[in-house]
């Protein structure tokens, strides 16, 4: 299904223009418009799922499927010296367009592009917490 108040549905579907990197029946790969690394990439499925708590299993595993194909490729084209590929999902998490995708950021050495996040410390409080309700 597409949403056509969605601007992922219109890019995946090239209503909207887009520097496309890659396309198939399922998805398309295009380059982020405010990019964490040259070369940041977002995969877009072509049917609208709202993020991962929606996505059909088979696209979810179809997509990871891509994210690694891409990386391979893309670490060719750009030189590049590594790859975080990340998925946000909901506000809480940084998502702010609300089409399933995932980011494809190469990464170079000593880029400071500032992606990563502070860590904590795993108390046995919380671990165990966690452990229990997982039960
Ligand atoms: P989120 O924060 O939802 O995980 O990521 C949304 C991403 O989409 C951001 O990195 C943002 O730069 C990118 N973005 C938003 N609108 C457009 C657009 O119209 N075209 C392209 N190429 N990227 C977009
Ligand atoms: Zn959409």
């Amino acid at each position: 299904m597409k949403d056509n108040n969605c601007i992922f549905c219109k890019i995946a579907a090239g209503e909207i223009p887009s520097a496309t990197l890659y396309e198939d029946d399922d998805f398309r790969v295009i380059l982020d418009q405010g990019p964490a690394t040259k070369g940041h990439a977002l995969i877009l499925p072509k049917e609208h799922y709202r993020n991962l708590y929606d996505i059909d299993e088979e696209t979810a595993a179809k997509a990871f499927l891509l994210a690694k194909k891409m990386v391979k490729k893309m670490t060719d084209v750009l030189g590049c010296d590594g790859y975080n590929v990340v998925q946000n999902n909901e506000e809480a998490a940084g998502q702010t367009v609300f089409h399933f995708h995932m980011h494809l950021i190469p990464r170079y050495k000593d880029d400071n592009s500032g992606f990563g996040w502070n860590t904590g410390e795993l108390t046995d409080e919380v671990k165990n917490e966690i452990l229990e309700k997982i039960k």
